[in-house]
């Protein structure tokens, strides 16, 4: 879609800088942005309801430039896209400039700024207990996930019970896989899984060992990352009932990227039904459709 709604050069007084006079005296910025959002309604309807207000726009940036200082023009970027994407629902992605026209440093240039482009993205997790209150502790986890302040819990599976994988001897899990929308790129999204499941008690004594929590990125969009900390799509889908089993149930379609089949053919490929029970379904109905049974 190329259809995008532009607000140039708007300019701001603010106190945002890395030197004390920056913070003292103060400046101004130009804010570009560019939101990339479906026209058409708009476009043919003729009506104000059906696009993204200007002013609003408008408003919402000021506020963050002139409000609370920050270090970085990096950061302010951040603040107002983050802003932006959860104002605007209808808005897929966005990119924002912050230009200081006349930054207190010497030397001979026009101007100094930075451009980032943020947007929404969609992701499935692989969540996993063994120990004590399973069933609690995948829902602490979903009230953890739902909390960050960028993500947003869609969907989730419905719990299935399997068997423990691995040569340790230890209790069956409870598994589950959620969809979720996520403004954090996928690094960012792993630590904050991390710290949950640290949050959560989870200790990495035995690999493959009992877990408190367990919590995997399966699919990031169509993502293919291969560093030493995070590999997407994540290496254990097509081999993993426990995965494949309740991803299945809420993305079947989705193409896991790399293998060019999806998550449905995949299950259905894997022939490994008997290590995996439906330990509580689903009914659709409350907060996460899920827990309140
Ligand atoms: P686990 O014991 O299964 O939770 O594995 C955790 C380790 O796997 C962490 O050190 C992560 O950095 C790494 N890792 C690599 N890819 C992923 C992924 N897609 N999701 C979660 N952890 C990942």
């Amino acid at each position: 879609m190329a259809d995008k709604i532009i607000l140039k050069r708007m300019s701001f007084y603010g106190y945002h800088g890395a030197l004390p006079e920056e913070n003292k005296i103060g400046q101004r910025f130009i804010v570009d942005v560019e939101l990339d959002t479906d026209l058409y309604a708009a476009g043919v309807s003729d009506n104000l309801e059906r696009t993204v207000d200007y002013a609003e726009v408008y408003n919402l940036v000021g506020k963050i430039v002139e409000g609370p200082a920050c270090v970085l023009i990096e950061a302010v970027a951040e603040r107002i896209s983050e802003r932006l994407l959860k104002t605007f629902p209808q808005a897929a992605s966005c990119r924002i400039r912050v230009t200081k026209p006349d930054p207190p440093i010497a030397g001979h240039y026009e101007s100094v700024g930075v451009e980032i482009e943020r947007k929404r993205s969609m992701a499935y997790l692989g969540l996993g207990s063994n120990i004590s209150d399973r069933e609690d502790f995948l829902k602490k986890a979903l009230i953890a996930l739902s909390e960050i302040n960028s993500v947003r819990l869609d969907r989730c599976s419905s719990i299935y019970e399997t068997d423990p994988y691995g040569p340790v001897g230890q209790d069956k899990f409870l598994n589950m896989a959620v969809q979720i929308e996520t403004l954090l790129p996928p690094q960012a999204l792993l630590e904050e899984i991390q710290r949950i499941e640290k949050s959560l008690m989870r200790k990495r004594e035995i690999h493959w060992g009992p877990r408190t929590i367990d919590l995997d990125i399966l699919l990031f969009n169509q993502c293919r990352i291969n560093t030493e900390k995070l590999s997407l799509p994540h290496p254990e889908i097509p081999r993993r009932a426990f995965v494949l089993k309740p991803l299945s149930e809420i993305a079947p379609h989705v193409i896991v990227p790399g293998m060019n089949r999806s998550v449905i053919e995949l299950w259905q490929s894997l022939n490994a039904e008997e290590g995996v029970r439906l330990w509580k379904k689903n009914n659709g109905e409350g907060r996460f459709g899920l827990f309140e049974n």
